[in-house]
């Protein structure tokens, strides 16, 4: 059976050339993550253009997520190398470099400013902590947590901060005008804080005339403090586990993970369980066993999509990954251990696709093989996803950028197709192209949501079981 859950992978040098990016769509990949830290907009324009061409040899749909680097800070060294830090050693942080061996520079004035004694400051990734000791005009004393390495241009976290940055860099005004140029399916927006950063993204993309949708990555505490407005002003959430992981302390990263999966569902918006889902698999051919939990957990968790970055992007064998983690994710949901959300229902449509889930997912003795949903926004497709159903929900548009959105919806397979004005007929000969491209059995049974017409929107008013 097909799988359910969708997965992303991220591109890079070793997922960059055509033949893997085909493999990786055959393996199960549903969607291609840009990382626009890395790599020039260059290189970043042609190899979207390469996944749009083997997607359409494939005739598999692949959106692309061009995913902005945001306010993120970083480090820089005076001789651009690395230095080496031993447990107890003194380092001193300041916004212009000085002449001192153990030191390095963070350009935004406002970290030396904010930074006070007892503050910890976090180092690529957080596998280095720095804690502040002193400060004197305007160099920060900071003494090191563990032996390490200072690199530069290495991350820099600062949790509990709320560093006041500007939301988009030059970098990534210029990564919106290449979305806008190519159509970008989505955009990625780093480091969101609060529903107004969602708006102000929208703004940007509208004022070029871009339709990508926008997908707000979860990545410190700010942003879980305004989930709720956030989630809404979205068009999808990532639970940012690599970030967030630093930001607020581990031990609440597995709770917020259900949570924001939880709101998210509510909310009927798609969201992705991100970071290190199979992190050992970048230098070798399995994953450890808590990995494969992991993947497992978060379909278990209701999420909607699974992401990879570095195990596609840098890792030995991508498409050994994505095979690897489609195989976990489609034997978990198939379990029936699916966390349950209570439904909120606002309107008659949404009883309606309550209806329909109750049909499918009560339908041993009558069984259906298929939800079949026509929709112009998108609305009725995300609402019946919400219920992770055990069957594919076929969400017919002749808008393609609702099928973009709908390919990041848990069990939602997009089905282009140029719908005729007039009144809808259970033999329209689009079920005939569903057949024919094996979308649906012959002989089997699926549940039709639709409305008196072919082409309304917001009309949805009917359920037909159909035999075909
Ligand atoms: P990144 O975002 O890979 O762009 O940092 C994801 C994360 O922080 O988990
Ligand atoms: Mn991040």
């Amino acid at each position: 059976m097909l799988k359910r859950t969708k997965i992303i992978a991220t591109l890079g040098p070793k997922s960059e050339s055509a033949e893997v990016i085909s493999k990786l769509i055959l393996a199960g990949t549903n969607l291609f993550r840009f990382n626009l830290k890395h790599n020039d907009l260059i290189w970043h324009e042609l190899i979207i253009g390469r996944v749009r061409a083997e997607s359409a040899k494939l005739k598999t749909p692949a959106p692309v997520i061009m995913d902005l680097q945001g306010p993120e800070l970083r480090l820089d060294i005076q001789d651009g190398t690395y230095f080496d830090v031993k447990e107890g050693d003194l380092i001193k942080i300041s916004a212009e470099f000085i002449n001192s061996p153990k030191s390095f520079r963070i350009i935004q004035k406002q970290v030396a400013q904010e930074l006070v004694k007892g503050d910890s400051a976090f180092i690529d990734d957080g596998n280095l902590e720095l804690k502040v000791v002193s400060k004197k005009d305007g160099v920060v004393t900071v003494q090191a947590l563990q032996d390490g390495v200072i690199k530069n241009r290495k991350s820099v976290n600062l949790p509990g901060k709320n560093i006041d940055l500007p939301l988009l860099t030059q970098r990534d005004h210029d990564a919106i005008d290449l979305a806008a140029k190519i159509s970008a399916d989505f955009v990625a927006l780093s480091f969101v804080r609060t529903a107004d950063d969602v708006n102000h993204l929208r703004k940007e993309l509208d004022r070029r005339g871009a339709s990508s949708k926008i997908i707000s990555k979860i990545e410190n505490a700010t942003a879980l403090k305004n989930l709720e407005s956030i989630v809404q002003a979205s068009d999808a959430i990532m639970v940012a586990r690599g970030d967030l992981g630093i930001e607020v302390p581990l031990k609440e990263l597995a709770i917020w993970q259900k949570r924001m999966i939880d709101m998210c569902r509510q909310h009927n918006k798609p969201v992705i369980v991100a970071t290190q889902m199979l992190m050992s698999m970048v230098d070798r051919g399995r994953p450890t066993r808590a990995e494969a939990t992991d993947v497992a957990n978060a379909v278990f968790d209701g999420t909607d999509v699974l992401m990879l970055s570095d195990e596609t992007a840098v890792g030995v064998n991508p498409v050994r990954v994505v095979k690897t983690m489609a195989e976990i994710a489609s034997y978990a949901e198939n379990l029936g251990e699916l966390r349950h959300v209570n439904m909120i229902m606002s309107n008659l449509s949404d009883v309606l696709i309550d209806s329909v889930a109750k049909i499918i997912s009560t339908s041993q003795n009558w069984p259906i093989s298929a939800g079949i949903v026509f929709t112009k926004s998108g609305h009725s497709a995300k609402v019946l996803s919400t219920y992770r159903l055990p069957v594919p929900i076929i969400a017919v548009s002749d808008v393609p950028e609702t099928l973009a959105l709908l390919s990041l919806s848990y069990g939602v397979v997009p089905y282009l197709s140029k719908l005729t004005t007039g009144t809808f007929k259970l033999d329209g000969n689009v079920f005939e192209k569903l057949v024919a491209g094996n979308l649906i059995e012959s002989g089997s049974q699926a549940v039709i949501i639709h409305g008196s017409n072919w082409l309304t929107s917001g009309s949805t008013r009917s359920i037909s079981i159909k035999q075909f």
